[in-house]
């Protein structure tokens, strides 16, 4: 049976953009959409904003194939609520609800079922993607635009914007069962991890709280719950870790469990006592207010002057870095020891032989990775040079054969950049895509901050 939401004017809206494109032939152009993940500041450049807000329909979710196709702007929020109506999920859910499935594609999400699924973009079936020219082209792992599919990940808008997606769907029970298992030996915490990829679980995640303080957490789908939690308001999910070795929620509250203190950040944002949250209220704690206040924050560099006032320079350190698992107690040590940024949160990513395919996110096939995020401000009495820990992080990664997400700050230099994300296999794609540069290219996007 199929269960069809078809929205009739995908076809139209398409061709509305298409236009859009192709009469604005000597401007630049960028996405318009209300919500964005993208944590670099930027600097200002005359581009044409494309208005693509209303790419946020569910198009079909085939409750046989356990298939669903999503126009690329819709948020996994709503693309959550959509396909639960059916008992479904996507197959890969980031954890931010302001996320969307093409955004999740083009900057490679991430969450706590790639320990069976790989990365999202990895079981992606077929895209639409608007082209430079205004044209759209169906790319599938087969077909004639097969190197647009493979390439399109991490190329963060670069070569084109996935405008429709086809991925699997994953059925799901109601309730998930958490269990919260401590570990104080790195190496054991990273062997378990090993050992869990083939278990009876559905979702495995980690925290990590300070050394010797690390927990894994496994998920299990279940028809039925003794009792729930809830983590919506007054109640805070990473400090349950610590306090519970077992927990019930419904699958919603579950996969949104990090978003309403945005995994622990919104510490930053002093709203993690009763008082401030009750005065806040309920609706406002979530990742996309956190967002627009960090947003304000770094434009107008209010912590920045309190920070120099009280003699302090503050380094901002939002990564996500995946290692690979033989590898990861050795980074582990080295964020412990140098950033000292804690929480950090722990993904597992199993690899298979697609996951090598991906020529500007290869992963070695024959190992799993763990996806390490740590995200927050460093401070310090001495004046450092400008992103001083960002480029340790960076020479670690390259030294552990890891690779990083794009998404915030980097400053590999472009020989550097162009070894780590294969800038031969892009500019093939840039020459084939976009040769007249109408849009950025992924070093002056991702690193000039353009
Ligand atoms: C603090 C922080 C925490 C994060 N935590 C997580 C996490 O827990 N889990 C996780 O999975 N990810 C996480 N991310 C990364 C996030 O998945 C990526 O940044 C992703 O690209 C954001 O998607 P978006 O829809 O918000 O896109 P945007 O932020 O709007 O855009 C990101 C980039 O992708 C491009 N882009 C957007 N949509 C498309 C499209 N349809 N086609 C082609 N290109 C497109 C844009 O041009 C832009 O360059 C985090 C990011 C931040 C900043």
């Amino acid at each position: 049976m199929t269960t069809a939401k078809t929205a009739p004017s995908y076809l139209e809206r398409r061709d509305r953009l298409s236009h859009e494109v192709q009469s604005s032939s000597s401007h630049r152009v960028r996405l318009s959409k209300p919500t964005s993940n993208l944590f670099r500041d930027r600097v200002a450049e005359r581009t044409k904003p494309l208005t693509v807000k209303d790419f946020n329909h569910l198009l079909e979710l085939d409750s046989e194939q356990e298939t669903l196709e999503a126009e690329g702007m819709m948020t996994y929020a709503a693309l959550v609520d959509a396909t639960l109506e059916y008992g479904f999920i996507p197959m890969v859910v980031p954890q931010l609800k302001s996320i969307t499935i093409g955004g999740a594609i083009a900057g490679v999400g991430i969450e706590s079922t790639c320990f069976r699924h790989g990365l999202p973009h990895e079981s992606v079936l077929e895209m639409d993607v608007l082209l430079a020219d205004g044209s759209v082209v169906s790319c599938s792992p087969d077909g004639e635009h097969s190197d647009l599919f493979y390439g399109l990940p991490n190329s963060y808008g670069t070569l084109g914007y996935a405008l429709k997606l086809k991925t699997p769907a994953l059925r799901v029970k109601p309730y998930v069962e958490l269990n919260h298992i401590r570990f104080r030996d790195a190496e054991e915490f990273f062997a378990r991890i090993g050992e869990l990829r083939n278990a009876d679980i559905d979702f495995l995640d980690g925290t990590v709280f300070q050394r010797n303080e690390y927990y894994l957490t496994t998920g299990k789908f279940t028809s039925s719950a003794p009792h729930l939690s809830d983590y919506t308001y007054l109640n805070i999910y990473y400090r349950s870790i610590r306090e519970k070795t077992t927990d019930y929620l419904t699958v919603k509250d579950y996969i949104w469990r990090w978003d309403t203190d945005w995994f622990w950040c919104s510490k930053n944002l002093y709203v993690q006592n009763q008082f401030m949250r009750r005065l806040v209220g309920k609706k406002r704690l979530n990742s996309t207010t956190y967002t627009k206040v960090m947003r304000w924050n770094s434009k107008w560099g209010v912590t920045d002057r309190l920070d120099r006032i009280a003699g302090m320079h503050s380094e901002s350190v939002i990564q996500d870095i995946d290692i690979p698992i033989d590898n990861a107690p050795v980074f582990l040590d080295f964020l412990l020891r140098e950033i000292d940024l804690l929480p950090i949160w722990i993904c597992p990513i199993g690899t298979d032989e697609r996951s090598s395919r991906f020529p500007l996110f290869a992963l070695n096939p024959d190992s799993m990775y763990v996806n390490f995020g740590f995200w927050g401000p460093v401070r310090s009495r001495g004046r450092r040079d400008p992103g001083y820990l960002n480029r340790k992080i960076e020479r670690m990664t390259s030294e552990l054969n890891g690779i990083k997400s794009l998404y915030s700050d980097s400053y590999f230099d472009r020989e550097t950049f162009w070894d780590r994300y294969n800038g031969e296999e892009y500019s093939k794609l840039k020459n084939r895509y976009d040769p007249n540069g109408k849009f950025l290219d992924l070093y002056e996007k991702s690193v000039l901050r353009k």
